[in-house]
C-alpha cells in the first residue's frame, strides 16, 4: 500500500493554520457490492480505519454480465485494477441494433477502436462475479476488515446526533458510516424516510447460453439490441467460459420477488415474452432463466444524512437501459473519497459537497436512462417504424453524433 501521506498530499489549510494530521476516521461499509468495496479501498488508502459488513456468508457468485464504460474504467485505474478488469472481460467489437420484428438490421456502431480513440478507453462487458472477485482480492491484500455473515442495521442514538449499527446485537459507533447496501437499502428506507422507492414497472428476465449453440447473430463478438413492441432483449458476450448473456425487458404491472436468484421456468419465460418460432428454436438451449423486477428510486434531494452517507444503487436505483449502474457505483466511491481528502478537517462539510455534485449526475443519468426506456418499449406501429427509419439515419449518416449526445458520461475522469 501507498503511504498515507503520498496518496493524501499536503493539506493546504492544514500548512497554513499549522495544524495537526487530518482526522483518522472510523469508517464502516454497508454492503460488499462494487460501491462497498471500491469505497472501501479509496477510504483505506486515504488512512482511515475501514471495516466491511457483508449480510452474506461470503462474497457473492450472483448475477451475469456487467458493462464498465470508459468512466468506470477511469475509476478502476486510480485503484491499479483497471488493467485486470480489462484483462476479465471482453471488449465487444460492434454495437449492432435490430427490430425485433423479423430480426430486420437497424444498423451497427463501431465500439471497440472508436470509444477507445473518443474517451480514451474502451468499453468492457464482464461477468459480475469476476468483476466483485477482483475488488475483493485487492480489499484482502490493503488487510481491510471484511465481517461476513450478518446483517449490519442502522441504530439512531438517544441524542440524535449521529447513527451507529446494530450488529449481533452489538451496538457499534463509527465516525462514518458508508451506505452501499444496494438497490432495496434497508439503511435508506430507514434513514432517508424522506426518499420514495418508484412503483416497480419493469421486469428482466436472464439467462446465459453458449455461444457453440447459438447462430452467428448471437455469437459474434458484439452487443446486440433488438427493439421489440413494447419491450427489448440485449446479449452480449460476458468473457466468461463462451457465455452470452441474454437479458429480456418489458413492462411488468404484477408483483414480483427482489432476488437476484429468483428462477421461472423456460415454458413460463417463453409464455410471459409471447416469443415467436424463431426465437423459441434460437433459444431452446436454455435451462435457468433469472427473474427480477427493476427497481428504480425516487430521485433524493441529499445522499447524506448525520454521519450516514449513500453511494452505488442505495444512493439511487436507475433504470438500467444506460448500462451505468456499476459505473456510477464507482464514480460514487471515487467522489466520496474525494470530497474527504479535500475537507480532511470537516467531515460534514464534504459529505454535503459529495452529496451536490452527485445528485446533479444522478439527474442527469436519471433522466436519459428513463428516456432510453420510452425508445426501447414503443408499441405504436407507426411512432416505432419513424423512430427506427430515424435511428438508422442517424447511425448510418451521422454516428459520431450518436456518441456525443454521451459525451457527458464517458468522458468522466474523476
Ligand atoms: C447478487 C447480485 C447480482 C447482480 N447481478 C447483476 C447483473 O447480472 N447485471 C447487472 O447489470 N447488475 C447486477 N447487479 C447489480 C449491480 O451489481 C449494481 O447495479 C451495481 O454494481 C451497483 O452495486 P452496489 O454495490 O451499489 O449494490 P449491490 O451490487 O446490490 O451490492 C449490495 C451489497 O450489500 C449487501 N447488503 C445488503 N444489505 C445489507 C446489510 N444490511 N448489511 C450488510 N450487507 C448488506 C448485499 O448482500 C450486497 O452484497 C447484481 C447485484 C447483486 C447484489
Amino acid at each position: 500500500m501507498r503511504g498515507v501521506k503520498e496518496i493524501i498530499g499536503t493539506n493546504r489549510l492544514e500548512e497554513n493554520l499549522g495544524l495537526s494530521k487530518p482526522i483518522k476516521l472510523r469508517v464502516a461499509i454497508i454492503g460488499a457490492g462494487v460501491s462497498g468495496l471500491c469505497s472501501a479501498l479509496f477510504l483505506r488508502r486515504l488512512g482511515h480505519d475501514v471495516t466491511v459488513f457483508e449480510k452474506d456468508k461470503s462474497i457473492k457468485n450472483e448475477g451475469a454480465g456487467i458493462q464498465i464504460t470508459s468512466n468506470g474504467l477511469h475509476i478502476l485505474e486510480k485503484l491499479d485494477l483497471c488493467e485486470l478488469v480489462v484483462q476479465a472481460g471482453l471488449k465487444p467489437n460492434n454495437l449492432c441494433l435490430y427490430d425485433e420484428d423479423g430480426f430486420r438490421r437497424i444498423g451497427s456502431l463501431e465500439l471497440l477502436n472508436g470509444l477507445k480513440h473518443r474517451y480514451g478507453r474502451s468499453f468492457i462487458a464482464l461477468h459480475r462475479p469476476l468483476l466483485i472477485k477482483i475488488l475483493f482480492q485487492k480489499v484482502k491484500s490493503e488487510k481491510i476488515k471484511v465481517k461476513f455473515g450478518s446483517r449490519a442495521l442502522p441504530l439512531k442514538t438517544r441524542d440524535e446526533k449521529n447513527v451507529s449499527i446494530s450488529y449481533k446485537g452489538e451496538e457499534i459507533k463509527k465516525d462514518l458510516i458508508v451506505v452501499a447496501d444496494g438497490v432495496s437499502s434497508g439503511w435508506k428506507k430507514t434513514i432517508f424516510t424522506e426518499i420514495k422507492t418508484r412503483s416497480i414497472s419493469q421486469a428482466a428476465y436472464r439467462f446465459l447460453l453458449n455461444k457453440r449453440n447459438l447462430p452467428p447473430i448471437f455469437s459474434h463478438n458484439n452487443i446486440n439490441l433488438f427493439f421489440g413492441r413494447g419491450r427489448h432483449f440485449v446479449t452480449y458476450p460476458t468473457g466468461n467460459k463462451d457465455m452470452i448473456n441474454f437479458v429480456f425487458c418489458k413492462r411488468e404491472k404484477s408483483y414480483l420477488v427482489n432476488d437476484w436468484k429468483e428462477k421461472v421456468t423456460k415454458q413460463q419465460f417463453f409464455k410471459d415474452f409471447e416469443l415467436n418460432d424463431c426465437l423459441r428454436i434460437c433459444l431452446s438451449n436454455v435451462k435457468t432463466v433469472y427473474r427480477w423486477p427493476i427497481i428504480e428510486s425516487g430521485l433524493p434531494s441529499a445522499i447524506h444524512k448525520k454521519n450516514v452517507v449513500l453511494v452505488g444503487d442505495a444512493a439511487h436505483g436507475m433504470l438500467p437501459y444506460l448500462a451505468q449502474g456499476a459505473n456510477k457505483a464507482l464514480e460514487d466511491s471515487w467522489e466520496l473519497a474525494k470530497y474527504i481528502k479535500t475537507y480532511p478537517l470537516d467531515l460534514n462539510k464534504s459529505l454535503k459537497k459529495y452529496s451536490e455534485k452527485r445528485i446533479k449526475r444522478i439527474k442527469k443519468l436519471d433522466k436519459v436512462s428513463r428516456l432510453n426506456e420510452k425508445v426501447y418499449h414503443l408499441e405504436q406501429r407507426v411512432i416505432r417504424a419513424v423512430f427506427l427509419f430515424f435511428l438508422s439515419c442517424m447511425i448510418t449518416l451521422a454516428p459520431k453524433a450518436f456518441f456525443k449526445r454521451f459525451d457527458w458520461i464517458y468522458s468522466y475522469k474523476g
